[in-house]
């Protein structure tokens, strides 16, 4: 059995919200946070989630591949569109993925959205942010507490729509009793910690995701806040 929570919020500060999320069977979950001026990110978050759900929506199996495919499908509509608006030049989209199946959690993913996992209550973060300041704590040259409030954040060292060639990270691995997942843009990341995210994911009988950006805007909501909970039991 399969339990879903979405929330997508604008948040304290901006005036647009560029994230977009997306459920649709069998069992895929997106999470989008578009960047660029003029309510361009709002468009190329939406194109990602949309071409995802065109590729994978009803197919029997899913694969790692096709998670890939959709994500690059994504990168030439988006593409595509600014050739044909130039207005919208610039714009893009991180694309995080889930896909559960056949007691298997597949994902893909670009930028610096998150997808975490929740077992035996530790929280995991099961993807890697394709950041400037991603690579600082990696080398060390920062910690990861100061990364959340260092001057580059922002600035993505990968993302959908920005040109032709694209690596696209995926992975999968068993599924066990319990799991909980959380798809999470930087707007929520960048707002609560760790340990507040696994307080939140933890309460039974309650609307984690409601709850998370809930907690996002009461730390400040500088960003748009998305977060998608899914928890499975077998
Ligand atoms: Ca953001």
């Amino acid at each position: 059995m399969i339990e879903v929570y979405e929330a997508t919020d604008i948040g304290c500060v901006r005036q647009t919200n560029e994230d977009s999320e997306l459920v649709f069977e069998p069992a895929v979950y997106v999470a989008a946070d578009g960047m660029g001026g003029y309510a361009a990110g709002e468009v190329a978050s939406r194109l990602l989630v949309d071409t995802v759900r065109g590729c994978l929506a009803g197919h029997d199996v899913i694969g790692t591949a096709d998670l890939r495919d959709a994500v690059l499908a994504g990168n030439r509509s988006i593409l595509n569109c600014v050739a044909r608006h130039p207005e919208y030049q610039g714009m893009g989209t991180t694309a995080t993925i889930l896909h559960l199946e056949s007691g298997e959690a597949r994902w893909a993913h670009v930028g610096d959205s998150r997808l975490y996992l929740l077992r035996d209550n530790e929280l995991r973060q099961i993807t890697r942010d394709h950041s400037y300041v991603e690579g600082l704590v990696e080398r060390g040259t920062i910690t990861r507490e100061e990364a959340r409030s260092h001057p580059k954040k922002n600035m993505l060292l990968r993302a959908v729509g920005i040109g032709s060639d694209l690596d696209v990270d995926t992975g999968s691995f068993p599924l066990a009793d319990g799991d909980v997942f959380l798809l999470a843009t930087d707007g929520l990341t960048n707002m609560v910690d760790d340990s507040s995210i696994t307080a939140l994911l933890r309460i039974p009988e309650s609307d984690p995701a409601k709850a998370l950006v809930a907690e996002a805007r009461r730390c400040g909501g500088r960003d748009n806040i998305t977060a998608l909970v899914v928890k499975w039991h077998s």
